[in-house]
């Protein structure tokens, strides 16, 4: 993990600590890993011992490597830079449960973007007109402005009255706006437009020849590519290619696809690129349908892709886009495993995701990975008894990394042990000895029998309670 801090509650230690001391921190933590500290000059693992099981006179490092046995990782390779396309501000919207932001909030949202280090952004559908075409002008004076390092590009129908609008707000703000023009590629698609391949090429042709005429930067779309010929996306990006693309973007518009369907169809499609010698980008862009969007991107991503699509907290069409922040620690955790890195400062998840959730109206679900209410928070005994231990026993992710104030969280209740309830209490500043804890733990035992979750002050309550200075009132929760 990048960044160290813990958060402001749960696991946080009241005083900071020195930079050697073992991860159990509490006064529940523990037996063995005092040895550690006591001694001061604990020893170091000379190198990796990978799984093997670790003296607890040695202090393992910060994300405990030593302790792990990564059957993900294939060995260490060189990575390469992968860009990652933000497309909340656009493709999020068209969540049938999201309200339009006003446009301060969209250029709060956009200004999260930048912090994080999403390196491109779509920016709307100008050619909807009215208040997404205001919309879309004004953020992209906003980058130009405030010369925000962001690279944006709107949405629009390979036809040339879709595209006009773009060259006009590209020419009245002086920035450059990049036309992502997309267009149904699949046999589906086809069908229901009673489109021919020719009549597709056609107006594809007039679009892209419009686009370069008005210098705007190209992006290719084919829409639903995971269920189209290869034939007819061969023909497509071919011709995008005759007319300068800078990318080519895949889709899995409709959520069909599987990871070895990505990694064949990316290969294809830089297969194509490579045959015209172009260097043009291939992205990927996909959705969650069948739940897959994030293990397919990452899969987009280990077979060659540049950049990968996303929005916060998954936002679009039907079951959504890819979550962008899923995405995001997978890489940071895992890039090294996928040749890739994205030097996204994953600190500004946790801003960004609350900000999504606020000013669209989404909720958020308790389990989400990541940022969910319950992404870092710890109910049952052996859980709470492993984190207090060493938190990376039972989180792979480290709260303060995505920018969770909170921490990792022991959440007291039926379930919760000894360690935990140690734990919590010196959190609260009341650190139990162990004569008062038995009677305590007691009493916490039967209170939490009767509680969904035990909060500070019935905690506090109790702890008064076993030291006798006073009586304990606290009851169900
Ligand atoms: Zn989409």
């Amino acid at each position: 993990m990048k960044t160290t801090k813990k958060g402001a509650r749960g696991l946080k230690p009241a005083a900071p600590k020195a930079k050697s001391k073992p991860k159990a921190k509490s006064a529940g933590a523990a037996k063995g890993a005092g040895k550690a500290k006591a001694g001061g000059a604990a020893k170091r693992p000379a190198a990796r011992a990978k799984s093997a099981a670790l003296p607890r006179d040695m202090v393992p490092s910060k994300d405990g490597a030593e302790l792990i046995h990564d059957w993900n990782a294939d060995g260490a390779r060189p990575t390469r830079r992968l860009e990652l396309v933000d497309e909340t501000l656009r493709d999020g919207l068209q969540c049938p449960s999201v309200t339009d932001p006003p446009i301060e909030k969209k250029i709060e949202i956009l200004r999260l973007m930048v912090a994080l280090g999403i390196q491109n952004v779509d920016i709307g559908l100008p050619g909807a007109g009215g208040v997404v075409n205001q919309h879309v002008e004004t953020l992209l004076r906003v980058i130009k402005d405030e010369k925000l390092p962001i690279r944006a590009n709107c949405a629009a129908r390979t036809v040339v009255r879709d595209i006009a609008p773009v060259a006009e707000i590209q020419q009245r703000v002086g920035h450059p706006l990049a036309v992502s023009m997309f267009i149904g590629s699949s046999a589906i698609r086809q069908y229901a437009e009673n489109w021919t391949l020719d009549k597709m090429l056609q107006s594809a042709s007039e679009a892209l020849a419009f686009a370069r005429k008005e210098w705007i930067p190209i992006i290719f779309v084919t829409e639903d590519t995971t269920r189209a010929h290869p034939k007819t996306i061969a023909a497509l990006y071919n011709l995008a290619m005759d007319f300068g693309a800078k990318s080519l973007i895949a889709c899995d518009t409709c959520g069909h696809a599987t990871p070895s369907g990505v990694t064949r169809l990316v290969k294809y499609v830089k297969g194509l690129v490579a045959k015209r010698r172009s260097a043009a980008r291939v992205e990927w862009h996909g959705h969650m349908d069948r739940g897959l969007g994030v293990i397919n991107s990452i899969a987009a991503a280990a077979a060659g892709a540049d950049r990968i699509h996303g929005t916060g907290l998954g936002i679009g069409e039907r079951a959504g886009n890819t979550p962008l922040e899923e995405v995001v620690m997978a890489i940071h955790v895992h890039g090294e495993a996928m040749g890739v890195h994205t030097h996204v400062d994953t600190r500004g998840i946790h801003p960004i995701s609350r900000k999504v959730a606020e000013r669209s109206g989404i909720g958020v679900a308790a389990n989400k990975a990541v940022v969910g209410r319950n992404a870092f928070r710890h109910a049952s005994g052996i859980h709470q008894d492993g984190v207090v231990k060493f938190r990376e026993t039972y989180e792979v992710l480290d709260p303060a990394a995505v920018g969770n104030e909170r921490g990792s969280e022991i959440v007291l209740g039926k379930l919760s042990g000894r360690a935990g309830f140690r734990a919590r209490a010196a959190e609260l500043g009341m650190v139990l000895a162990d004569h008062e804890l038995d009677a305590a733990f007691e009493r916490f035992q039967e209170i939490a029998d009767r509680s969904r979750e035990v909060g500070d002050d019935v905690v506090r309550d109790i702890v008064r309670f076993a030291r006798g200075e006073a009586e304990c009132h606290a009851s169900v929760a």
